[in-house]
């Protein structure tokens, strides 16, 4: 269904009159691509406890459970592609208008639609690849899981004998420095800030749209059901996103 006509005129007008515009996204953005977001009830992410980060580095067993799940999790992530709603992010970043993508997903829909990776800002990691925890090194997932597969070995590099482990960040694993930094400059220096999709209480992220609003930048929430910061908010749409974004950037 298409949003009323002048909610979507009040954001293609803010979207207008902005200079620079961050886009923070949550799981909220790609239930239109198959992905389930975090609360939805027997979803992919609630039928078990998430691993620590602790826990994954001191057990072989749990390095194994963890490509379990990871591998099941994927028949779901990665033949996902990008919907209407990562569509008209993309459009907003190509027209110049967007200077940052700032997401909390991991299934890495805002670069499969077209957003240069050095536009967008990964707050809890990429679920498309793995890395060496020790020395870097990428690995692609065709590889590992096909031969973690053969006989549940829990990949080690190649190079130095490191843990390999899905380059997200879990439970009990440091914020990415880097992300942290750039959301923060982005945020700093936006004056139009959209938050699409997220329940907005997981931190830091929650606190982003605080931090726009205090630096003087507009802020729209647009989110399926209401969410504790819509106090703040210049704009909230309680709406889909795919349609609703895609009128306000015109692309239907
Ligand atoms: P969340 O699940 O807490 O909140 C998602 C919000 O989006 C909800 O309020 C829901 O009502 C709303 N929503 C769902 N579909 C929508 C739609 N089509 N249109 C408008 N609103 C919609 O998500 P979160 O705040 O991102 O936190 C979940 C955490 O779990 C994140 O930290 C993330 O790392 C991880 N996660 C990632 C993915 C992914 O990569 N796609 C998916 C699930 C969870
Ligand atoms: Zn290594």
């Amino acid at each position: 269904m298409a949003p009323d006509r002048q909610t979507a005129d009040r954001l293609r007008d803010l979207l207008r009159g902005a200079r620079r515009l961050v886009v923070f996204t949550g799981a909220g953005i790609s239930t239109e691509s198959g992905i389930p977001d975090f609360r939805s009830p027997g979803g992919l992410w609630t039928r078990n406890e998430p691993i620590e980060f602790g826990d994954f580095l001191a057990s072989e067993e749990m390095r194994r459970e963890n490509w379990r799940r990871k591998i099941e999790v994927d028949k779901t992530i990665r033949p996902a592609e990008p919907n209407r709603g990562h569509l008209a992010v993309a459009a907003l970043v190509h027209r110049g208008l967007a200077t940052t993508v700032i997401t909390q997903n991991i299934d890495g829909l805002h670069q499969k639609s077209g957003v240069p990776d050095e536009r967008v800002v990964e707050l809890h990691g990429n679920g498309t690849y793995a890395t060496c925890l020790d020395c870097g090194t990428r690995y692609e997932l065709d590889a590992i899981e096909a031969a973690f597969e053969m006989d549940e070995t829990p990949p080690t590099c190649a190079f130095c004998g490191g843990i390999v482990k899905q380059a997200t960040i879990s439970f009990g694993q440091a914020m990415p420095a880097d992300a942290m930094r750039r959301a923060r400059e982005a945020i700093l220096d936006c004056d139009l800030f959209l938050a699409a999709g997220s329940s907005l209480v997981v931190y830091p992220a929650a606190g982003f749209p605080v931090m726009a609003k205090d630096n003087g930048s507009t802020l729209v929430i647009l989110n399926r059901e209401p969410t504790d910061l819509d106090a703040f908010a210049d704009l909230v749409i309680n709406d889909e996103i795919g349609p609703t974004l895609s009128a306000a950037v015109g692309l239907n």
